[in-house]
């Protein structure tokens, strides 16, 4: 346990089944853009939304695709300008909520993402618009988070930015909007948030307030991903995994993430993985690597999550894993042995990993990925 600490989450958390109906009573503006992906938008949610907003003008941006673009960005800036937006709603998974917390930002900030992207972060004006993320996955955690991750595609490099500008006013967590999620979209993305809370836990910075809800967050999951996965609109499922997502969001929100993220960067933009199972796959290796430096506290999780052992734990994650079709080795996402020394070096390159209790170099990662190929 540490005796010093800070911890700053300034999001109004509104969770509760339909919450999603009622966001009118949070917007004090005029103009509203719903930013959401084409699924939502044809499967008519974001307009369920917009229609309950009798007070206000809305307007709706669905260009979003997986692992956002910075063009998407730009697009859905320039949409915001036009409207001269007072409130951005963002409505999706982590991919429509990271556009909507940049796009809150660059209604009043003229040019281009890429102006403050890659460390432009800190010439970013204060946000002005109102943002209110709505999760529609139950992963990411982003609703609670100061992060968005964006793809330079031109580079084709995946990178988070960090700004206080975004934290959202408002997150409205209805578990609701998770039924209709595919069993693949729900066990990559309950891994994601499983990751998440594990990489708050033994991360070098650890909080201790944000313990107990990082534990939390992967006994439900532990407990509610399989069912969850079976059963698409099993209510008291889907609960736990939303609020397993939330508890999670909140703990690395202090912490950042660590190896694991890092090492997710290259498997998604150069293998094409998706975010959660990108993260995932390294997982149970990096459980049994924890134990370099975290082996007691890791011992105290073990036990708190049914487990004999650190050892024990990683298996258990990897039958989980198997259990809800995720891949557990690298082969699985196309990667070969030549890719190992490249995947090292861009995963060294995120800070991030530094935060692993571990010592984190060339040979180290490599042996990692080599044990899981
Ligand atoms: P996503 O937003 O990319 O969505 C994945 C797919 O799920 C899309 O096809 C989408 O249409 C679909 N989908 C979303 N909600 C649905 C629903 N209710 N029903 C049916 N389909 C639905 O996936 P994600 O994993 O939530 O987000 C990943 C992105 O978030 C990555 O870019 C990742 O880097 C980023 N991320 C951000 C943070 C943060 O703190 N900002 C944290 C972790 C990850």
């Amino acid at each position: 346990m540490k005796n010093k600490f800070d911890y700053f989450m300034p999001v109004h958390v509104c969770f509760e089944a339909d919450a999603s109906k009622r966001i009118g009573r949070f917007i004090t503006g005029k103009n509203v853009l719903i930013i959401s992906d084409p699924f939502l938008y044809q499967n008519g949610t974001a307009e369920r939304i917009g229609q309950s907003l009798k007070e206000q003008d809305v307007r709706y941006f669905y260009h979003i695709e997986p692992n956002p673009s910075c063009e998407s960005v730009d697009a859905a800036a320039k949409e915001a300008r036009l409207i001269k937006a007072d409130c951005i709603i963002g409505l999706g998974g982590g991919s429509a909520l990271d556009v909507a917390k940049i796009t809150a930002c660059l209604t009043t900030n003229e040019g281009s993402i890429y102006d403050y992207y890659a460390g432009g972060e800190r010439t970013l004006k204060s946000r002005e618009t109102m943002l209110i993320c709505v999760p529609t996955t139950a992963g990411t955690g982003s609703e609670v988070t100061n992060v968005a991750v964006f793809t330079n595609q031109k580079a084709g490099v995946k990178m988070p930015m960090v700004s206080r500008s975004f934290w959202a006013d408002v997150a409205i967590v209805d578990y609701k909007l998770t039924f209709t999620l595919p069993p693949a979209v729900t066990a990559s993305t309950g891994m994601d948030a499983f990751c998440h809370a594990i990489e708050a836990y033994w991360n070098r910075e650890s909080v201790d307030i944000c313990d107990m809800p990082a534990m939390d967050a992967m006994k439900l999951i532990k407990e509610n991903i399989e069912l969850a996965y079976k059963e698409p609109e099993n209510e008291t499922a889907r609960v736990n995994i939303m609020k397993a997502s939330l508890f999670a969001g909140i703990a690395f929100s202090q912490t950042r993430t660590t190896g694991i993220h890092a090492i997710s960067f290259p498997l998604t933009s150069e293998f094409h993985a998706s975010h959660g199972a990108a993260c995932a796959v390294t997982l149970p290796a990096f459980i049994k690597k924890s134990k370099e430096e975290a082996e007691e506290k890791m011992q105290i999780l073990a036990d708190y999550l049914g487990c004999e052992s650190v050892d024990d734990l990683s298996e258990t994650i990897e039958k989980l894993m198997t259990a809800i079709n995720l891949p557990t080795r690298l082969h699985q996402l196309g990667v070969k042995a030549s890719d190992l020394e490249h995947i090292t070096e861009v995963g060294l390159n995120a800070a991030i990993i530094r935060l692993t209790p571990a010592t984190m170099n060339k040979d180290t990662v490599c042996e990692l990925l080599e044990s899981i190929l």
